[in-house]
């Protein structure tokens, strides 16, 4: 036998990604004038126009109430569920439908899970271990339930390159471990976890495993039977099908012995007032009228996917990941934050030098039509991990091509080459520029407000506007270092921010506002509240509608919810300090 040594030519069957791309009306349309390049597939994929044109089919000509009907619309809706249940137990390889139970999505598998299973099952002493990678929904659910029964959580911990670390897992189990909830895949990462033996290890003390399934199911293939989890949980809009609609998937044995999540319509066997007996799985698990059209719709994107093969997928976005690592690693100061062995199509990153806030960077590459997603990632113990307080994440779908990694990569060598001519332009002006304050008043808030709506009044589209926020930022005085105290942080930012109040120096009641980001975009927001408010006294600063102001402004739509939170947030810091003055200056 001769081998051939070709390693980049893979045998697994490959996928024609044009022919994929053209079934997604979305990624023909444009985001400020650039093609769309949608990277944030961890947090969402888009749907291909088989999945709608089912959701919508059905909608439109087969709808009825399922369960409840004598007539044939009701049980061709009851039909159709139930099929979609039947094609989702085949694709995780499930011993029955049954075992298949629709959920809204993969928070509320987990929280069914904690709150049924481990309300019944857990108690003092007892332990649940969970691992630093895992998503706030596979922490938040088991700590609640912790609280209420008494029992401990343990954590696993990672390397630096985002392994967990298998060796202290296997020493932190023991009988007092009741359950162990890991993740497939690491959303933050990409990291993929070795869930067999995991779920195995767990097994040998005793305890069941719940895998958080959410970020895996779209990209390979999955056997829960092989896998032997206990339960296993995932989102159907992460799997290319509607929001609002997940599975939980638990063994009968299991799920027969728990008690319901949820009391109402479709769950019972029957009702009095003195006692109520539960249908059977899995009606047991599924009160009310539930997403009938979103269980249709995952079934047909599962149809739509698999159609492809998963091996195909897989490898489609290995190759992805490969070339993003490699062409993001190009750019100087630029590092990526997980390098496990073996990962899913996620690439996250910091910008280390120049210090570019994640924000900033998510602003500038949406700017050219990119979508990543900035932030913790729903992961906050991971970021701790890692001490930052969020990364600039890229994360894969079947629909992606080279092309889009290319744009990201050139669009982010240009985030980086303008940061870094700014940052020698910014360190030139600190060195020889003073800042004075006029002792004398600033004209009022409103007279100001004036004068900054004109001016943005004048710019015709968000990136004008944009900009402009950014000079403004530029021009920002600086905050003095021993300023920048733990008392004087803003939390709720997705930015660190500093904000302190002080009298300005000669006068008696005239407030000055020092604040700082380290985002443009935020910096830029603070150098308005400065100009509405510093050199005022308290009371006027209170009587001007900072809300209404800025929703006026119309910068409102482009600035995410977080932002306009740290938004709202830095306002009510402002607030409150010049109330403190206001007391400490009335007669
Ligand atoms: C997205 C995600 C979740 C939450 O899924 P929802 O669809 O928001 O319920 C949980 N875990 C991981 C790993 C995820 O990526």
């Amino acid at each position: 036998m001769k081998h051939s040594s070709s390693p980049l030519v893979t045998a697994s069957p490959s996928l024609d990604v044009e022919t994929v791309r053209a079934q997604f009306p979305i990624l023909a349309t444009q985001a400020h004038g650039h093609p769309l390049v949608y990277l944030d597939n961890a947090a969402s994929a888009q749907k291909p126009r088989a999945v709608v044109e089912v959701v919508s089919d059905y909608y439109l000509g087969k709808h009825a109430n399922i369960h409840r009907g004598a007539y044939l619309l009701s049980q061709t809706a009851t039909r159709l569920y139930e099929e979609a249940r039947e094609r989702i137990a085949r694709f995780i390889n499930a011993a029955e439908p049954a075992e298949c139970l629709f959920t809204r999505g993969t928070t509320e598998s987990i929280n069914l899970v904690a709150a049924s299973w481990g309300m019944q099952h857990l108690g003092p002493g007892d332990e649940i271990v969970l691992s630093v990678l895992e998503h706030h929904s596979n922490i938040v659910p088991w700590q609640l339930v912790a609280e209420r029964t008494g029992a401990k959580i343990r954590v696993i911990p990672i390397d630096d390159a985002g392994d967990l670390q298998l060796d202290v897992y296997y020493r932190l189990l023991s009988p007092r471990t009741k359950l162990v909830a890991v993740g497939h895949v690491s959303n933050a990462l990409g990291t993929i976890n070795p869930v067999a033996e995991i779920i195995a290890a767990a097994h040998a003390v005793g305890a069941l495993v719940l895998v958080d399934g959410a970020q895996w199911v779209a990209h390979g293939n999955t056997d829960v039977q092989a896998l032997d989890a206990d339960f296993y949980a995932f989102s159907g809009h992460k799997l290319y099908g509607p929001t609002g609609i997940g599975v939980l998937y638990g063994k009968r044995r299991l799920l027969d012995a728990m008690p319901p999540y949820q009391g109402g319509g479709d769950m019972i066997e029957r009702v009095t007032f003195t006692e109520t007996t539960f249908a059977e799985l899995p009606n047991k698990f599924e009160a009310g009228t539930p997403h009938i059209a979103g269980a249709v719709g995952l079934a047909a994107a599962i149809d739509w996917l698999d159609g492809l093969g998963l091996e195909a997928v897989a490898a489609h976005e290995a190759e992805l990941l490969h070339q993003a690592t490699a062409r993001l690693g190009e750019i100087p100061g630029l590092e990526i934050k997980g390098t496990a062995r073996h990962k899913a199509g996620v690439l996250s990153w910091v910008a280390v030098d120049p210090p570019i806030s994640t924000l900033d960077m998510g602003t500038q590459l949406d700017l050219e039509g990119i979508c990543v997603r900035t932030g913790h990632h729903c992961c906050e113990p991971l970021m701790d991990h890692f001490g930052v307080t969020s990364t600039a994440r890229a994360s894969f779908g079947v629909y992606n091509n080279h092309d889009d990694v290319e744009r990201l990569a050139i669009a982010l060598a240009k985030v980086f080459a303008t940061a870094h001519r700014r940052l020698g332009v910014v360190r030139e002006a600190a060195s020889t520029e003073t800042i004075d304050y006029p002792g004398a008043a600033a004209p009022s808030p409103s007279a100001v407000a004036e004068d900054i709506r004109e001016l943005f009044e004048a710019l015709p589209d968000w990136p004008m506007r944009y900009q402009q926020l950014i000079e403004l930022g530029e021009n920002l005085p600086p905050m003095p270092e021993e300023l920048k105290t733990q008392a004087n942080f803003v939390s709720g930012c997705q930015s660190q921010v500093h904000l302190a109040a002080r009298l300005r120096p000669g006068s008696e009641d005239l407030i000055e506002f020092l604040a700082d980001a380290d985002a443009d975009i935020v910096r830029g927001l603070i150098a308005i509240l400065q100009q509405l408010f510093s050199g005022q006294r308290a009371a006027e600063i209170l009587a001007f509608d900072t809300t209404a102001f800025f929703a006026d402004l119309g910068l409102d739509q482009h600035l995410s919810l977080t932002r306009r939170n740290g938004l709202a947030a830095m306002v009510q810091r402002l607030r409150q300090l010049a109330g403190q003055y206001e007391r400490a200056v009335a007669p």
